[in-house]
């Protein structure tokens, strides 16, 4: 069913009221198929749960919103398992599921917000992992030809909250399923990042199974990150800016506290939180927007606001630390 000039204000976390000039339900890639063969041509915009988006204005477009689901097993081996999850299914619910199973490799990603096929777009990552560390494969479809293709995780060519989907292919095509390798025994459980690892000491668990890390990465989350469904938002709205080792050695000279992070031996990556906090912004409201008290990377709407108005707060942002510390940040988000 094709819907016209639908409200998006309840499928982004923004919580901001954009409409779509047309709007479909897609519960499976054959029902896909045949609604590109019958209305080709028109422009398209998949939607998954909304969570890594700004919506400035109306979408002039059809807007395809993800709904195929299904978790089904593809190959067992002696310590793996491949799975293949439908591209509608919700991500965290997939993490609890995988839990469930017995499976390791995605408690660290516990409740990160959005679906199984956004998840390779930016190549999801939290608390010292990333999807690209367990993904295969994806099934998904070209939205000019309606032709069915495959990418490996060599052709995904993931980084750091990147990948192929958000560079040469993003817009062309929607993911169906994605494909990952779990572990059914043998889980190569990953503490190394400081608050999770504090955690777990605190519990007093000392040799963490991925159902232990993933509730310490659900206790950290909510602690510090706000529930979209109280406080619109879309999770860090810039990334961490890379930088290269010498223009951080200059910063230290002048702020001998900015955290680095080594990313090889020329580049260094800060927190953009950090910066955005040193440039006055953290907590700071303006009308109906703002940073979030706890975590400035985090900008919120509180309640009413337009899409105009996040990204007017996000320019400043960016203009005060490009001014502050002469590094330009990059919104995470995808800003329409
Ligand atoms: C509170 C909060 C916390 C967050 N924490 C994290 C975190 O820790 N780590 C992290 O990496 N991210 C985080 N995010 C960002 C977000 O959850 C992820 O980027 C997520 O993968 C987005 O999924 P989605 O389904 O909501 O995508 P959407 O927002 O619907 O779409 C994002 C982009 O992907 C495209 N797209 C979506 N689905 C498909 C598909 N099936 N095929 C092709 N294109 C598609 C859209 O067109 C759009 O360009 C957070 C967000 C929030 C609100």
């Amino acid at each position: 069913m094709i819907r016209a000039q639908h409200s998006l204000q309840s499928y982004n976390t923004f919580g901001i009221d954009a409409r779509a000039r047309w709007f479909s339900e897609i519960e499976t890639p054959d029902a896909l198929q045949a609604l590109l063969k019958q209305h080709p041509d028109r422009p398209l915009f998949v939607l998954g749960g909304g969570s890594n988006l700004l919506l400035t204005r109306d979408l002039d477009q059809w807007v395809l919103h993800n709904r195929i689901s299904g978790k089904s097993i593809v190959r067992e081996e002696a310590n793996n398992v491949v799975v293949r999850i439908g591209g509608g299914e919700n991500w965290h619910e997939t993490v609890l599921w995988s839990l469930q199973q017995g499976y390791g490799g995605l408690e660290n990603l516990s409740l990160i917000p959005g679906t199984a096929g956004a998840a390779p777009i930016q190549n999801i990552g939290a608390y010292g992992v990333e999807l690209s560390e367990v993904f295969e494969r994806l099934e998904a479809i070209d939205l000019q030809t309606g032709e069915r293709l495959e990418f490996t995780a060599e052709e995904a060519a993931f980084g750091y909250r990147d990948s192929l989907f958000k560079r040469a292919l993003k817009g062309k095509i929607f993911i169906t399923h994605i494909h990952l390798k779990l572990t059914r025994q043998k889980h190569a459980c990953n503490t190394s990042y400081g608050a999770l690892k504090n955690t777990l000491e605190e519990w007093g668990i000392h040799a963490p199974a991925p159902a232990d890390i993933s509730r310490a990465v659900i206790h950290i989350r909510q602690s510090k990150l706000p529930d979209p469904a109280e406080l619109g938002n879309s999770g860090s709205f810039f990334k961490n800016p890379v930088i290269d080792k010498v223009q951080f050695e200059s910063l230290r000279q002048q702020y001998p506290q900015v955290p680095g992070y080594p990313m090889s031996d020329a580049q260094v990556k800060v927190p953009a939180g950090w910066l955005i906090e040193q440039a006055g912004w953290k907590g700071k409201r303006v009308g109906s927007v703002g940073t979030y008290p706890k975590q400035a990377l985090v900008l919120v709407n509180y309640g009413g606001a337009k899409g105009e108005a996040v990204w007017a707060l996000a320019r400043q942002i960016m203009a005060d630390v490009k001014q502050q510390f002469s590094i330009d940040l990059q919104p995470e988000v995808n800003v329409l």
